[in-house]
């Protein structure tokens, strides 16, 4: 019964203070990604004519669709950036932490949504300033 010293040698830092979050973030990260990468295929205009709809009808259902793309990509990139900003502060030490006013951020609003950047007041502040 001897321990293997290598298995601490190998220990990662970060596994330790937050693995799950980690893996968690990392998973989604690579959802994100490939929402990303996935090509728009604009299969309705080829669509339009079995639905009856009118040149001018299909034109402007495309173009929201155009536009529900662009907005869809925008949100898309804003996560991306929230998680890699989340696996920033994991690596960096400061993860849990509001990043305005340091102060320790809720455990439930963390397990909701690992990228969380700022606690309930901060955000609640930057809510109402909208
Ligand atoms: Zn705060």
């Amino acid at each position: 019964m001897s321990a293997n010293p290598n298995i601490l040698a190998t220990e990662n830092p970060v596994d330790r203070n937050g693995g799950p979050v980690w893996h968690r973030l990392h998973s989604e990260r690579e959802d994100v990604c490939e929402a990303l990468l996935r090509e728009f295929r604009p299969s309705f205009e080829s669509q339009s004519g079995a639905r009856g709809m009118s040149k001018e009808e299909a034109m402007r259902t495309a173009d929201w669709l155009r536009r529900t793309e662009k907005w869809h990509r925008e949100l898309l990139q804003e996560r991306l950036c929230k998680i890699d900003d989340a696996l920033d502060r994991l690596m960096s030490g400061s993860y849990g932490n509001c990043s305005r006013c340091g102060r320790w951020i809720e455990d439930t609003k963390l397990a909701f949504d690992p990228a969380v950047a700022f606690c309930i007041y901060c955000w609640q502040r930057m809510e109402t300033n909208h």
